[in-house]
C-alpha cells in the first residue's frame, strides 16, 4: 500500500526561501578584522537571487559547476544559497590545497566559473591558465583587478555584476536527489575524490545538526564558523543555520588566536566549531591574555581526536563545555556525536564524552574486522568502522569505478580504526594507515597522543610508527612543548608510567616547533613520517 502522504523536493532553494522570509532578521556576521560587516538572512535572500541572475546571465545552465575559492565570508554564503538553488552545483576548492591538486579538482569537477575572494584572487591567478574549463572568474571584495587572467578568461566585479540584476528569482523545483554541491577529499592515495551532495542529503542532514542530541542548533543563537566552508561544508552550518534562523559569524580570513579572541569578544557567540588545532591555539592565547569567554555555551570539536586535555582546559578554565564530534568529507560530515547519556554523572560521564560519540538514528554503523567479519559493539574488538544512511556517500564522482575499494555492499569503509560500545559510542583509536603494529599487537597513536598530551607542558604531540627490525614497528612521538616550559623525554615517559602498558611505551621521541599540518588543519603524518625516513628529524631515545 502507498501511503496518502503528499512528496515535495527538499530542496536548498526551498531553506533558502525560509530562511531569508521566516528568519529575514538573522545575520551573517563577516570580521573585517577590526570590526564586523552584518547582512541579514533577507539580504542573503535577495544577494542569493542577484549572483543566480548573474550567473544566468553569463551562461551557467543545468548542472555546471561554480566553484568557490573563498574563505567564510557573507559572498560565501550567498553562492552556498544561489548556486544549488539554481539547479548548477556549487564546488568548493580547497584554497590550502598544493597547486597541482587544485588544478585537478577544478578540472575534474569541471568548474565553468569561480567565485574568488579579492584576497585570494592573485593565488588563484596563477593556476587559472590550467584549470581549462573555466570561462569566468568573479571576484568579491570591489577591485576586479587584483586578478590578471589569461586569455579566454573574463574577469568580473561580484559587486558590479550584482548590482546590475534583479533581487528575485524564479528558483526551479529540483529533484531532491539531483546534485547539489560537491567536495573534493584527499584519498591516501591517487588523485583527490569528488564527494557530491545532494538537496536531499543536505536537507536532512541540517536537520541532523540542529536536533538537540547533535549540535544543537537553533533560532537566536549565534555561531562562530570557523570550520572552513571550502572544507565539508563547514559542517553543515550554513543550512542549518538557514533552516532554523541562527545567526553565523563568519572569521573571514581571521583566524590566528589572536583575532578569533577579538571575534569572541565582540560578537560573544553561543557555540563555536573547529578543529582540535584551532581550539589548542587559542587555548594557549588566553592564558597569555585573559578573557571571559563563558557566552560560549558550547565549543564543537571535530576533524580530529579531541585531546582530553584540552576538553578538560575549556571547561574547568573558562566555563566552556566541548562537544567531540566525528565525521568525514562523506559523511556530509556529521557522523556521530558525543552526548553522554542523560542517566551519567561525573568520571562516566566524561568517559562518553572523550569519545567520538553516538550515531544518529539516520547512519548505521558496523566494524569490521581484519578477516571481514562483523565485529561485536563490546567496546573491545577493534576493526574499522563502515557507514551507512542518507547523508553517506555511496561512490565517488565518476561512478562506481572511482577507488572502489573505499565502498563494501552498500556501506562505506572510513578508513577509521576503532571500538563501538553496546550503547553505540564510537571511541577511534587510528586511521587504519597510522596504526602501529609492533610485534603483532596493534597500539593506538590517538590514544598515546591523548595522554602524552595531557602533560602540563605539553601543547601537542603526534605518534607515528617507524620501522623496527624486532617489533616491525614502534611509535615514535612528535612533542610540541609550551612555551616558557621544559620537559624531557625521560620525564615523559615517567610520566606514561601508569597511563600506558610497557610494551607500549614509546623509546624515541622528538621535540619540534610545531606539528606538520594539512590543509585542512589535521595532524599531516604523512609528512612527519618523510621527514622521519629522510633523517630530518633529531630524535631521542629514552
Ligand atoms: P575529512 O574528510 O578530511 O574531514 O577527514 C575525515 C577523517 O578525519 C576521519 O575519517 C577521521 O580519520 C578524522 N576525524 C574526524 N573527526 C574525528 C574525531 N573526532 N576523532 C578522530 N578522528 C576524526
Amino acid at each position: 500500500m502507498l501511503s496518502t502522504m503528499q512528496d515535495g523536493n527538499l530542496s536548498i532553494a526551498n531553506l533558502l526561501r525560509h530562511g531569508s522570509v521566516a528568519h529575514a532578521a538573522s545575520e551573517i556576521v563577516t570580521w573585517t578584522g577590526a570590526d564586523a560587516r552584518r547582512s541579514t538572512f533577507a539580504e542573503v535572500g535577495r544577494n542569493s537571487a542577484r549572483l543566480a541572475n548573474a550567473l544566468r546571465g553569463l551562461g551557467v545552465t543545468g548542472d555546471q559547476r561554480v566553484g568557490t575559492f573563498m574563505w567564510n565570508n557573507a559572498e560565501h554564503m550567498v553562492a552556498y544559497c544561489a548556486i544549488p538553488s539554481m539547479g548548477a552545483v556549487l564546488h568548493t576548492l580547497n584554497i590550502r590545497l598544493f597547486p597541482d591538486q587544485l588544478v585537478y579538482i577544478a578540472n575534474h569537477a569541471e568548474d565553468r566559473v569561480i567565485l574568488v575572494d579579492g584576497t585570494l584572487g592573485p593565488m588563484l591567478a596563477k593556476h587559472l591558465p590550467s584549470m581549462t574549463t573555466v570561462e569566468h572568474v568573479i571576484v568579491t571584495g570591489g577591485d576586479a583587478g587584483v586578478l590578471e587572467a589569461p586569455h579566454g578568461v573574463e574577469v568580473h566585479s561580484y559587486d558590479e555584476l550584482l548590482a546590475a540584476q534583479p533581487d528575485v528569482f524564479d528558483w526551479p523545483d529540483i529533484d531532491e536527489r539531483s546534485a547539489a554541491a560537491m567536495c573534493y577529499t584527499s584519498g591516501t592515495t591517487g588523485d583527490p575524490k569528488g564527494v557530491v551532495y545532494s538537496h536531499r542529503s543536505i536537507w536532512l542532514h541540517s536537520m541532523q545538526v540542529c536536533m538537540s542530541d547533535s549540535m544543537r542548533l537553533a533560532q537566536g543563537d549565534t555561531a562562530l564558523a570557523i570550520v572552513p566552508m571550502f572544507h565539508a561544508m563547514s559542517w553543515g552550518l550554513p543550512y542549518a543555520a538557514l533552516m532554523v534562523g541562527a545567526s553565523l559569524v563568519m572569521p573571514d580570513r581571521f583566524l590566528q588566536p589572536g583575532p578569533i579572541a577579538e571575534i569572541l569578544a565582540a560578537e560573544r557567540p553561543a557555540f563555536a566549531a573547529a578543529v582540535p588545532a584551532i581550539w589548542q591555539g587559542l587555548l594557549q592565547h588566553l592564558e597569555a591574555h585573559p578573557q571571559d569567554i563563558s557566552h560560549l555555551r558550547e565549543v564543537i570539536i571535530g576533524g580530529s581526536a579531541a585531546p582530553p586535555s584540552l576538553m578538560h582546559a575549556f571547561e574547568e578554565r573558562y566555563g566552556v563545555p566541548v562537544l567531540h564530534a566525528w565525521g568525514m568529507t562523506e559523511t556530509s560530515p556529521l557522523g556521530s556525536v558525543a552526548r553522554p547519556p542523560a542517566r551519567t554523572t561525573g568520571r562516566e560521564r566524561w568517559a562518553y564524552r572523550y569519545t567520538q560519540g553516538r550515531f544518529p538514528a539516520s547512519v548505521r554503523a558496523r566494524l569490521v574486522g581484519e578477516t571481514g567479519a562483523e565485529l561485536p559493539w563490546d567496546n573491545e574488538s577493534v576493526g574499522e568502522l563502515e557507514v551507512r544512511g542518507p547523508w553517506i556517500a555511496e561512490s565517488y564522482y565518476g561512478g562506481a569505478d572511482v577507488d572502489p575499494e573505499k565502498f563494501r555492499d552498500g556501506w562505506l569503509r572510513t578508513g577509521d580504526v576503532g571500538t563501538i560500545s553496546p550503547d553505540g559510542f564510537l571511541t577511534l583509536t587510528d586511521r587504519t594507515k597510522d596504526v602501529i603494529k609492533s610485534g603483532g599487537e596493534w597500539i593506538s597513536s590517538v590514544g598515546l597522543e591523548n595522554h602524552v598530551m595531557s602533560h602540563p607542558a605539553v601543547v601537542e604531540a603526534a605518534v607515528i610508527g617507524v620501522p623496527d627490525e624486532k617489533w616491525d614497528e614502534r611509535p615514535l612521538v612528535a612533542v610540541v612543548v609550551a612555551e616558557g616550559q621544559q620537559v624531557t623525554a625521560g620525564e615523559l615517559r615517567e610520566f606514561l608510567t601508569d597511563k600506558v602498558a610497557r610494551w607500549q611505551m614509546p623509546e624515541q621521541w622528538t621535540f619540534v616547533d610545531e606539528v606538520p599540518k594539512t590543509s585542512v588543519g589535521k595532524f599531516d603524518k604523512k609528512r612527519l613520517r618523510t621527514s622521519y625516513s629522510q633523517g630530518e628529524l633529531d630524535v631521542t631515545r629514552a
